[in-house]
């Protein structure tokens, strides 16, 4: 027999989606529990970036400062290098926020950061190592989560289960919700190399015949992600290490005395992308948001600030019926509504540039010669202001709308 809880929201995976939401809602004041498979949040590199309008939230919630004490760089501007044409991508240091740089900072900091802050508040409650197998399915409604946890099996039975569990979620397909297949043409082979002072401070995107490379600057190491054609990890097996050493020494000249710190390939984390988006994000008494509702390209680095805006948006409209016990589809629907546009408009962008920049990079048949935009913006400054506002903030970007029941106990 399985054990069983109670609670009146649950939160599957806890990624940028879901731990900021289950924080959100605790704060509200709704008695929420999140569950994570994992036994921590440190695993694979999955993105970094702290964008502006994630750090505007973090000013509306009072923990702003805090938040910037953990260590972190700061990238003002990005730039890039397309065959031997270098340039200026984005510039956010005229952004309308109170940080005007993206900041990278290790995800799992970023999640334990607002783990300890939800903690804080009695209704908060975060299963490590709990894995949704299942859902609680009545016939008229979702009522929960079949989970397996070290302990055995746990039933979670909530009002309302929220899917925060990224791109392969186990909740939109026990739901059955229909997916939308976009597709993406490449995967990314992530791993680090060391960092030595006299190092460029920057982050840079180096696009080559055959493969795009990016370095981002961690500090003591670098970051580095390799992009390669879809399913083609094989081939780049196949042509064996050393050769993938010369590539990436060729990529960037600065690293090329230390590619020899990359000894396996077990070093190397491959990771698949996806791009695809749910037809509904709801069922009754379920809803998904972030990458289980719509997986984001890793163009633009901007899944992590989707998810996060798309938990600001769901506590917006659901704290209050939620800490009254009722959730009716309309509301569901009300967080669709306000979250797909900016889904579907950024990844219309991020299939843009995926189909005419990366597919023709990756093909190898590219001349490398830079596109008109490229030019333009390497020549007008100005515009380097766009890919700043859609990076670092987005379409339709949310405010903080719910309560501290913290603050207002004391008031
Ligand atoms: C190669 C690559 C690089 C990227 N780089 C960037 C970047 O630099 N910047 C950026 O903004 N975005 C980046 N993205 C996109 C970004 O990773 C996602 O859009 C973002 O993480 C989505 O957040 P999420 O919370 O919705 O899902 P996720 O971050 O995927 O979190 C889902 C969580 O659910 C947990 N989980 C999964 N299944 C279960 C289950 N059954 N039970 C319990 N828990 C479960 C997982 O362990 C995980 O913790 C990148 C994506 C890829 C593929």
């Amino acid at each position: 027999m399985a054990k069983s809880i109670d609670t009146r929201c649950c939160i599957v995976g806890g990624g940028p989606a879901g731990m900021m939401l289950g924080y959100l809602l605790a704060r509200a004041g709704v008695d929420v529990t999140v569950i994570e498979k994992h036994g921590d949040f440190f695993r694979d590199f999955r993105g970094d970036t702290i964008h502006p309008s994630t750090l505007e939230l973090m000013h509306e919630l009072g923990i702003l400062d805090d938040f910037l004490k953990l260590p972190h760089q700061q990238a003002r501007q990005l730039h890039g290098q397309y065959g031997d044409f270098t340039f200026t991508l984005a510039d956010f240091s005229h952004l309308p926020t109170r940080c005007k740089f993206v900041a990278f900072m290790p995800q799992w900091d970023f999640l334990n950061f607002l783990a300890d802050r939800a903690k804080r508040y009695p209704g908060f409650r975060l299963l490590m190592q709990t894995e949704a197998t299942d859902l609680i399915d009545t016939g008229a409604a979702i009522a929960g989560v079949r989970a397996n946890t070290p302990d055995g099996p746990l039933d979670i039975r909530a009002v309302l289960t929220i899917g925060c569990d990224g791109r392969h979620s186990t909740v939109r397909a026990s739901a059955r919700l229909r997916v939308e297949e976009i597709g993406a043409p490449m995967d990314v082979l992530w791993f680090s190399l060391s960092r030595k002072p006299g190092d460029p401070a920057d982050v840079m995107g180096v696009f080559k015949a055959g493969h795009i490379f990016i370095a981002i600057n961690r500090g003591d190491y670098w970051q580095c992600g390799y992009v390669i054609p879809k399913g083609s990890i094989d081939q780049v097996h196949l042509r064996g290490l050393p050769a993938f050493r010369t590539d990436v020494a060729g990529s960037m000249a600065v690293l090329a005395d230390r590619v020899d710190e990359i000894a396996a390939w077990d070093q190397i984390k491959p990771l698949t992308v996806a791009v695809d988006r749910l037809e509904s994000w709801y069922r009754r008494g379920l809803l998904c948001i972030g990458d289980a509702a719509h997986a984001m390209s890793p163009v633009g680095g901007v899944g992590i600030n989707l998810a996060v805006q798309d938990a600001v948006a769901t506590a917006n409209i659901l704290a209050g019926p939620l800490r009254s016990g009722a959730v009716d589809d309309s509301l569901l629907r009300r967080v669709q509504e306000r979250r797909e546009f900016p889904a579907r408009m950024t990844q219309r962008a991020q299939v843009m540039v995926q189909n005419n920049v990366i597919t023709g990079v990756l093909g190898g048949k590219s001349d490398m010669k830079p596109p008109l935009v490229l030019k333009l913006l390497k020549c007008f400054p100005m515009l380097r202001r766009i890919p700043a506002r859609l990076v670092g903030i987005g379409i339709r970007p949310e405010h903080v709308r719910t309560p501290d029941v913290a603050t207002a106990s004391t008031a």
